[in-house]
């Protein structure tokens, strides 16, 4: 099995304050990503991932996929016209029950309000080949909600935005990346056949598909910055990097 990477954004806009400009990609800057992974690598779709881990299909090595977490309103105006562009294909994983409303969950910290997409705009997207996944419907603690409650923000979701798109759903991804073994079996049991944490890393033969790592791009992120990201594994990606990463290698060598 070839390893594959995941990257994974949250909104493409300018940012509005200094907390989210990590989680914000301005426009232009990904442009210059998606060019980047356009000409450097085979961008594939979750469900080619899916397929590849269900033994189906094989992946192109070094193969990385796109995702979006959290369903912003501007992953429908900005970034779906850019990958449409670079024929890129990507995975929208949203909160079921705060779509068309805006990002609450995140009032309490340094950020301004921002809408979500809206069901008919989900549709738009699905119906230009974005993929679209589960995020929960309320965007909670997985690890910390009685099981009852885990059981229905996850299968809810799912039911959901299977409902509005007349569509299957096999991918789900982990709120704040957060679950233990118990949030897997609720995960495994709704249906989902894929999930992503946010545990940063390579996929490689023997990964749980209801585990997979991902790499966080920052909105800070510039496109060498993101290079290293894919060829290193890693989020943090200063100049000692790529040093650790073949110190740690000739050490596991010797
Ligand atoms: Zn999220």
């Amino acid at each position: 099995m070839a390893r594959f990477t995941i990257l994974m954004y949250h909104q493409v806009c300018v940012p509005g304050s200094a907390a989210e400009a990590k989680y914000a990609c301005p426009p232009g800057r990904f442009a210059r990503h998606m060019r980047y992974l356009k000409g450097r690598h085979a961008v594939v779709s979750l469900t080619a991932i899916r397929r590849h881990l269900e033994g189906e299909v094989t992946l192109p090595d070094g193969a990385v996929a796109v995702t979006f977490d959290d369903g912003f309103r501007n992953n429908y105006t900005d970034a779906l016209p850019i990958l449409r562009r670079y024929q890129i294909p990507a995975t929208l994983f949203l909160i079921a029950g705060l779509v068309g409303a805006t990002n609450r969950w995140m009032a309490a910290a340094d950020y301004p309000e921002r809408p979500m997409v809206t069901w008919d705009e989900v549709r738009e997207m699905a119906a230009a080949g974005m993929e679209i996944g589960a995020h929960t419907l309320s965007h909670p603690r997985l690890t910390e909600l009685a099981p009852a409650a885990v059981a229905t923000e996850v299968a809810e979701a799912r039911a959901v935005i299977e409902r509005q798109l007349a569509h299957p759903v096999d991918a789900f991804a982990y709120p704040y990346g957060l679950c233990n073994e118990p949030v897997v079996a609720a995960v495994a049991a709704a249906g989902y056949r894929i999930a992503c944490t946010t545990r940063p890393g390579f996929n490689r033969p023997g990964i749980d598909p209801l585990s997979l790592r991902r790499i966080e791009v920052f909105g800070t992120d510039a496109v060498w910055r993101l290079a290293q990201k894919i060829r290193f594994g890693c989020n943090s990606s200063g100049v000692t990097r790529p040093l650790r990463y073949y110190w740690n290698r000739l050490r596991a060598w010797v």
